[in-house]
């Protein structure tokens, strides 16, 4: 079993998809292990997404995290990366992501694409020290 970060970012909190995100979550097989609503300092985003930091789209992706409140969680299960990154589907919201992923149902815009979710156990094991480094 295996273990992987999963945001659901401001404009789905906004938006009230949080149950529809643990909805899928929990259907799919995948157990919540941690689970908090909080605003993001600048430094946390900044390091979340320090892969970015030469981006056009860097600042901005900063501030939109920023600057409404984002539900950070821990989920749990066999293949929990691979599995959540196809319940999130691919990062343009209507060019990758399939009909039937969070993406494909409700995105519209790249930046505004609802989730994130670890991309490798490597990133995982990375986030969820930032994002819970109380362990
Ligand atoms: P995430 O890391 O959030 O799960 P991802 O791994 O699917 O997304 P990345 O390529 O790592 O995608 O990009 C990280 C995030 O940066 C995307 O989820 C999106 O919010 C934002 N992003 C990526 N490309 C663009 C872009 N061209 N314009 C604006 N925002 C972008």
């Amino acid at each position: 079993s295996e273990r992987t970060l999963v945001l659901v970012k401001p404009d789905g909190v906004e938006r009230g998809l949080v149950g529809e995100v643990i909805s899928r979550i929990e259907r799919k097989g995948l157990k919540l292990v941690a689970l908090d609503l909080r605003t993001v300092d600048r430094q946390v985003a900044e390091e979340h997404y320090a892969e970015h930091a030469e981006k056009p789209f860097f600042g901005s992706l900063v501030e939109f995290i920023t600057t409404g409140k984002v539900v950070a969680a821990i989920v749990e299960g066999p293949r929990a990366i691979s599995a959540f990154r196809q319940l999130a589907g691919g990062t343009d919201p209507v060019e990758k992501a399939a009909p039937g992923s969070l993406r494909g149902d409700y995105g519209l815009e790249v930046q505004y694409n609802l989730v994130h979710g670890s991309d490798s156990p490597e990133s995982a094991e990375r986030e969820i020290k930032l994002w819970f480094p109380e362990g």
